[in-house]
């Protein structure tokens, strides 16, 4: 097999290994890293459908990862997909009356972000060793409600390394900032910031950039890091859910190898879906990729019109948090690969969207995205996506699921594609019991999250999930909260400096 290096969308960084790519996060020349090849696995199906998700995500990893010896990857692999998930299948496909939901959130934080997170810790600690780093790694990160907590439990207790959380004071659901507050652990510091999560995350960003302040950390034994989601450790072993997905269904009957699915994927950052299009790239019979967005429908107008433009457009707070974002970081990488690996373009069209907050792709380009179908649902058709497959199957679907669920319905409707779908389910839905639960019935209105929390887990006939389970009555451990320009203080005091 070809050795994979790391290259930058942007075309003016050298290339890296998978472990200084995972490392240092983002590229020199601000460009993402990318695959120089992507591997195929096409030929390689059939005879999979047996394989466990452990099994799977030896084999995919293995693949872009390629200077981690193999003993180390299924190391990871195994402290990462471990009990904290309270099921054996990892990412179960439950049917709901035809509607195959494929379950992201049986992860310790109840969000699709643990998914990668319980991995990139142990990925981060063996590239540093690779690295020849011996400082502690110090891991950064703004958030908006889900990475946060997602990244806490992952680098929870693992030893060289801290984690330091910023989110926005009354920017996230009072059930993610309790998850966040009362979260215990030696390595890890949690931050309220006065400001909206723009303001956390450019804080984040100043910390980064401010040189003086890195060789500091460097004298005291201290290197940043970021977890965020254009890290190719966090983007790869998404890869692995798709593949494991197909391969279940398969195994089900439920479709035959080599048959053709649509994916419907509820789309904030880009990264989820971006898996889902390498998955395809990689062999996987894959056919539209349905991108679904929220009110914040930039993603929708771009593939309608090959127009990406922030310029007029408002911020808009919804029922589902996690995919209220304008700037989705990982398109940069689907730019790149619908340009045919044209660096030039892609910088160019970066750099636009940089100072004029817009950008139009050219239509060798469009033509190049017809893999994708941008559909937008609103609340209130999600709330009523909830409430028809509650009472016509009895599943509940969390907020961001049921957007997807919502655009799904909707393509069908359009298209006549009737191929078998998988719909993406990125949360729990007693993440966010006050917006399912009105959903189901406005008798919920007005009642307090704790106790829809036990509502809901008699509706759904299921326990209410151990990392929820009291969390009203745990103790707040963190209750430092900062201006947004006090944040480099915050990590001072913190790290002792
Ligand atoms: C982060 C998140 C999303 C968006 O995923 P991207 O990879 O950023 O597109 C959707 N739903 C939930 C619940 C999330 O936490």
């Amino acid at each position: 097999m070809n050795d994979v290096s790391y290259i930058s969308t942007r075309g003016k960084a050298k290339s890296a290994a998978a472990s200084e790519a995972i490392i240092k996060g983002i590229a020199e020349d601000g460009g993402l890293f990318v695959p120089n090849y992507i591997p195929d696995f096409n030929g390689s199906l059939a005879g999979m459908e047996n394989k466990s998700y452990k099994e799977i995500a030896g084999i995919i990893l293995k693949a872009f990862f390629d200077d981690f010896k193999c003993g180390e990857l299924t190391r990871c692999i195994e402290k990462a997909y471990d009990v904290k998930f309270g099921t054996t299948e990892i990412a179960p496909v439950k049917d709901a009356g035809g509607n195959l939901f494929l379950e992201l959130f049986h992860g310790p934080t109840l969000a699709f972000k643990d998914m990668a997170l319980s991995i990139l810790p142990y990925l981060m600690k063996i590239s540093a060793a690779r690295q020849g780093i011996q400082n502690e790694l110090v891991i950064l990160t703004a958030t908006s409600g889900d990475t946060g907590k997602a990244a806490l439990e992952g680098f929870n207790n693992v030893e060289g390394t801290r984690v330091i959380v910023f989110f926005p004071e009354n920017g996230v659901s009072e059930i993610q900032k309790r998850q966040m507050i009362t979260h215990s652990g030696n390595n890890t510091f949690v931050i309220g910031v006065r400001g909206n999560f723009d303001m956390a995350q450019n804080g984040v960003k100043d910390i980064f950039t401010d040189q003086g302040l890195i060789d500091e950390l460097d004298g005291k034994g201290y290197i940043l890091s970021s977890a965020n989601s254009i890290n190719i450790g966090r983007l790869f072993p998404q890869v692995v859910y798709y593949f494991h997905a197909y391969l279940s269904l398969v195994r089900s009957g439920k479709i035959s190898t080599g048959e053709m699915i649509n994916v419907a994927v509820p789309t904030g950052n880009f990264g989820n879906i971006l898996a889902a299009y390498y998955s395809k790239a990689m062999g996987l019979p894959i056919g539209k990729l349905i991108c679904a967005s929220n009110e914040n429908r930039v993603l929708y107008d771009f593939f309608r019109s090959g127009e990406y433009n922030i310029s007029e457009r408002e911020f808009v707070s919804t029922i589902s948090p996690s995919m209220d974002i304008l700037i989705s970081s990982n398109l940069e990488r689907l730019l790149y690969l619908a340009s045919a690996g044209d660096s030039e373009m892609t910088r160019y069209l970066m750099e636009q969207l940089k100072t004029k907050g817009r950008y139009s792709i050219p239509d060798f380009m469009k033509d190049r995205l017809d893999d994708f179908y941008g559909g937008s649902a609103d609340g209130e058709t999600a709330k009523r996506s909830i409430r028809e497959v509650f009472i016509s199957h009895g599943y509940l679907m969390d907020t961001h699921t049921a957007v997807a669920y919502s655009v799904l319905k909707k393509y069908v409707e359009e298209t006549g594609d009737d191929k078998k779908a998988v719909i993406v389910s990125t949360a729990s839905p007693f993440k966010f019991p006050s917006a399912v639960m009105s959903a189901v019935s406005p008798e919920y209105i007005g009642v307090s999250n704790y106790e829809l929390l036990r509502e809901m887990s008699r509706l759904a006939g299921t326990n209410i999930p151990s990392g929820l389970d009291g969390i009203e009555k745990r103790p707040v451990v963190h209750n430092r909260v900062c201006e947004s320009g006090e944040m480099k203080k915050a990590v001072r005091d913190i790290l002792k400096l």
